[in-house]
């Protein structure tokens, strides 16, 4: 098995990535930074996201894995002294080449310019936002005219990322195994003439939204933790990407609704009351 291991560049997250190294490579594992087999990413949720933008060429044959050595993490859900666990996990997967693994959806867009279409990968969101003032759009679903949106702007997630900025934005948890996009506004302005539908929705595989901002704005787009502006947009097509999902390497289970309570509500259980 190769590996790779992206850190978030403080102490602590360097010396895990250093033990690491020393507990695994006695039994094989092979450090490998362009072609790895698993990508194991030491800090936050944020770290995870850099591993994934930096290998999202190879989601195919790659499986991530993180440790966090901050709060517990969505991606990153082994505490960091859980180190050598996790390593004689992976060798020992790698002894019996069984990796397991769990396939979750990503968001696809498409840029359409003057100059062509890009395609980008989100394993969050993808959000757009107005820079001088609020963003002014008229949205599609599956090319049908549905709203005219002005405000600060719209997000589109994915199911792993719906528990980053979808939620403070008043969006749904979902399930990863959902294959769908959840899009959510970000104060919008309502009046007779902009009016939006206010509640945050899902759209299913297939489905597609589209996104023409007003022309001459200039536009904050961000993908994950990547922000740039813009002012070549003509428009955006959000959909859940086809053919192309993220795998995270299941050394042991812990399941998505366990991960939402332990992050969110913490494990403390009610004291029945004595009478
Ligand atoms: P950041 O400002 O450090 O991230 C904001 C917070 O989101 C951090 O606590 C981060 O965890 C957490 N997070 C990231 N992905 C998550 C997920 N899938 N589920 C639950 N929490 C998650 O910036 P960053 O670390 O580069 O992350 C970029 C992300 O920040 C964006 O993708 C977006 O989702 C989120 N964001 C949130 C808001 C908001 O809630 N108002 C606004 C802008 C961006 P770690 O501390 O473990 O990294
Ligand atoms: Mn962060």
């Amino acid at each position: 098995m190769k590996y790779n291991v992206v850190h978030r560049g403080d102490e602590v997250s360097f010396q895990l990535m250093q033990t690491f190294h020393r507990l695994v490579e006695p039994h094989g594992l092979i450090h490998d930074e362009e072609t790895p087999d698993v990508v194991l990413s030491i800090g936050g949720d944020g770290t995870m996201l850099h591993a994934f933008h930096q290998y999202k060429d190879q989601l195919e044959t790659i499986a991530f894995v993180g440790i966090h050595t901050g709060r517990l993490g969505f991606f990153a859900d082994w505490k960091p002294d859980e180190v050598e666990l996790l390593a004689d996990m992976m060798i020992e997967s790698s002894r019996l080449n069984d990796l397991r693994v769990v396939k979750y959806p990503l968001v696809e867009i498409q840029i359409t310019t003057a100059q062509g279409i890009e395609t980008q990968l989100a394993l969050n969101e993808f959000t757009l936002k107005g820079v001088d003032v609020t963003l002014m759009a008229e949205l599609h679903i599956n090319d049908e005219p549905f709203e005219t949106f002005r405000g600060d702007g719209i997000c589109i997630s994915t199911p792993p990322g719906s528990t980053a900025y979808n939620k403070s934005l008043g969006g749904a948890i979902v399930h990863p195994s959902l294959d769908a996009i959840q899009i959510a506004e970000i104060a919008s302005i309502n009046n007779r003439v902009f009016r939006t539908l206010g509640s945050p929705i899902l759209l299913p595989k297939h489905h597609h939204c589209d996104i023409y901002p007003r022309s001459h704005q200039t536009i904050l787009l961000s993908l994950d933790h990547v922000i740039m502006q813009r002012n070549d947009i003509i428009s955006i097509r959000s959909m859940v990407a086809a053919g192309k999902k993220v795998k995270f390497a299941r050394f042991r289970p812990f399941p998505f609704w366990s991960r939402v309570r332990e992050a969110f509500i913490g494990y403390e259980p009610i004291q029945e009351r004595k009478p």
